[in-house]
């Protein structure tokens, strides 16, 4: 049975500054602050943190894999930088309307990572800005988390299908909630009195 608690993060305005002109290369992914920390933090707490996010800039010929692949190079770094690792970064690189596995909110990205990781998805959290990324996270079995740093500036229960379990400012909060979860305190808000 797999047995490793993972944290799922969507990119896009959970790690880094989004953009509605696409990420398209290193200089533009601006990382927030705290956020290779807080990445590092649940590293060392035993999580696998594992970024999923959909790149469909590929499809669309605006982003190069090359340059993906230099942005992810630039994510790593500064998670070592700050004493921690990621242990996977997956991507869908498809268009919307391909009807692909891995595009959230399907849990195609989270699936894979399971099987490559052995992770338990349902004692993992996603994490994300978008009605997608909790729709992905709620389909895969894991808590969900929306992160209020993109997309999603407050939470509004009529774009979401089904509530998050929890919603935080951003990541750094996130992974402050995760770790006093893992302790067993309470912390961030709770969805159902947002
Ligand atoms: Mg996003
Ligand atoms: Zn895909």
């Amino acid at each position: 049975m797999p047995s490793r608690r993972a944290v799922f993060l969507d990119r896009d305005g959970v790690i880094n500054r989004d953009s509605p002109d696409f990420i398209k290369t290193p200089e533009e992914m601006i990382l927030f602050p705290g956020a290779p920390q807080a990445i590092a933090r649940l590293d060392a707490a035993g999580f696998a943190v594992i970024v999923v996010s959909n790149q469909s800039g590929l499809a669309r010929g605006l982003i190069t894999p090359q340059s993906l692949e230099a942005m992810h190079r630039k994510l790593q770094r500064a998670v070592e930088e700050a004493g921690g690792r990621l242990t996977g970064i997956y991507f869908c690189p498809h268009l919307p309307d391909a009807g692909c596995a891995c595009r959230k909110p399907k849990t195609g990205m989270l699936e894979q990572a399971a099987r490559e990781h052995g992770i338990a998805l349902s004692e993992s959290y996603m994490a994300g800005d978008k009605p997608d990324d909790i729709a992905c996270g709620r389909a895969a079995g894991c808590r969900t988390i929306l992160i209020l740093s993109g997309q999603t500036r407050r939470y509004d229960p009529a774009r979401f299908a089904a509530p998050p379990d929890l919603i935080c400012p951003d990541l750094p909060a996130a992974a402050e909630q995760i770790l006093r979860e893992s302790e067993g305190a309470p912390g961030c808000l709770r969805a159902d009195n947002a």
